[in-house]
């Protein structure tokens, strides 16, 4: 068994969509990046690739390569899915950790769950998330960003 973390942050701009695990989220503010900057999937993503002994999701998937521009993240997970399968890698359990102060996550879990494990093809009780907030402080409190640690774990 396996044991591996990934981590991603993006900013939190107006004009653009919240979309967190592929599950758009309502707020006046969305996530900015190269892609849809899912959050979420990028960590899972990463935390993958490590476990795979794979180059991480920047190197697989360059943000100066206009092929990846606002692409949907769903899409970069399953071409990492299909590396994954060829290696004989499974994944057992998906524990993701949300730190934001603003949007609350927890309303979107249950539609989360369901999208991941259609796109993971894991049992919807194999999938956990969480999410702190920053008590106010920093980036959290002034509703700059939303960060997020995935924890995996993969048995080969
Ligand atoms: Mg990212």
């Amino acid at each position: 068994m396996r044991a591996v973390l990934g981590f991603d942050l993006h900013r939190l701009v107006p004009g653009r969509k919240c979309i967190i695990c592929g599950v758009e989220i309502p707020y006046e503010k969305g996530l900015l990046g190269h892609s849809d900057a899912d959050v979420g999937l990028h960590a899972l993503i990463d935390a993958l690739l490590a476990g795979a002994g794979l180059p991480d999701i920047g190197s697989l998937f360059p943000d100066s390569d206009p092929r990846y521009k606002n692409m949907d993240s769903a899409l970069l997970l399953k071409e990492v899915l299909a590396k994954i399968k060829l290696l004989g890698i499974k994944i057992e359990f998906v524990d993701f950790t949300f730190i934001c102060d603003e949007p609350k996550l927890s309303p979107y879990y249950e539609k989360m769950r369901k999208k991941l494990a259609s796109l993971l093809e894991i049992s919807p009780d194999h999938i956990s998330f969480k999410a702190k907030t920053t008590e106010g402080l920093g980036w959290g409190g002034e509703k700059e960003a939303i960060a997020c640690f995935c924890l995996l774990t993969l048995s080969p």
